[in-house]
């Protein structure tokens, strides 16, 4: 099968190094001549440009550009595809992408495979980042099965969990596991940065160890993927954040209180409900 990617990043360098690895044939866009030449030389693509009509004879083709550029990216390469190719894209919000993509090409389905590092560009593609991560498709009621059947056997392909819902449910879902997270964590970064007594900053920072790492690594990432979800998936993260201060609130009071009984109610609770979220695929 021959497989064309846009955007030769983190996310569609490491999936063409997958891909390929499968014996499919990778052809790669990107928007700087240096980046394909890269993908090109480091053996991650099998071709590469920095024009779409290197793409005018695949079967699929993943738009694997930041959030803000996949739907410009797809009215660009419509005229080069062939009328039977499947598109797919990988951002991470759904909703304001497939309504925009949809009306764009027939065969397109949206999809998100939930698998990521700090890294960016890419020199930080690499491969095995799908295995045994989620991998989201949202087809709409006018998405062809045969379109989704296709990226679906590729995701399996990958070793990644496939699930299928409404763009708008994914968005929701991972505003609250994904994007909720991200800027929880970013906020722990910025207080303890604020920190204004020299000497504690100091130590704080010698001290901090596996808990800080944990708890800081999804707010220590790529600030232009935090923007980019916050925009386009604005307001469901609105709503899992106003929640969240809710929760803070609850501990904030029961702690000024000195109402141990009620904190250790909270606590007991999330321990509990930890297990739900990060239960192994197979439960
Ligand atoms: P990235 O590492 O910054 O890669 C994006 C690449 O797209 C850049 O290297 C850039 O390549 C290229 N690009 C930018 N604008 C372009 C354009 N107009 N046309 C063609 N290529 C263009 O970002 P990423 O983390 O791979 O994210 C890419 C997509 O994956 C985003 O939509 C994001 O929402 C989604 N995603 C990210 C993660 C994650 O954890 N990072 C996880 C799942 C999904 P040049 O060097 O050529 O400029």
């Amino acid at each position: 099968m021959k497989v064309g990617i846009v955007g030769l990043g983190l996310i569609g360098g490491s999936l063409a190094l997958d891909l390929r690895s499968r014996g499919m044939v990778v052809l790669g866009v990107s928007r700087q001549k240096k980046t394909a030449q890269i993908a090109l030389a480091r053996g991650i693509v099998d071709g590469a440009s920095d024009r779409l009509d290197l793409l005018s004879a695949v079967e699929v083709a993943f738009l694997c550009t930041p959030l803000r550029a996949i739907a410009s990216t797809l009215k660009s390469l419509v005229p080069h595809l062939p009328p039977e190719a499947v598109v797919t894209d990988v951002g991470s919000v759904k909703a304001p992408i497939v309504e925009e993509c949809t009306p764009l090409w027939r065969h397109f389905v949206g999809g998100h495979p939930m698998a990521g590092t700090a890294g960016q560009g890419i020199e930080a593609a690499q491969s095995h980042l799908f295995a045994k991560a989620p991998y989201v498709l949202t087809p709409t009621g006018a998405t062809p099965a045969v379109a989704v059947e296709k990226i679906a056997a590729i995701a399996h392909s990958l070793g990644s969990t496939v699930y299928c819902c409404p763009p708008d449910v994914h968005d929701r879902a991972v505003a609250w596991i994904s994007h909720l997270p991200l800027m929880v964590s970013a906020g722990l970064i910025a207080a303890c940065s604020g920190e204004g007594d020299g000497e504690v900053l100091d130590l704080a920072r010698k001290l901090a160890s596996s808990g800080f790492r944990d708890t800081s690594r999804v707010g220590g990432g790529n600030p232009e993927l935090g923007v980019m979800v916050a925009r386009y998936n604005r307001p469901a993260l609105l709503r899992s954040l106003q929640q969240y201060r809710q929760c803070l609130d609850r501990f904030i009071a029961a702690i000024e209180a000195e109402d141990w009984l009620a904190l250790a109610g909270q606590l007991e609770l999330t321990q509990q409900q930890r297990s739900q979220f990060l239960r192994a695929p197979s439960d």
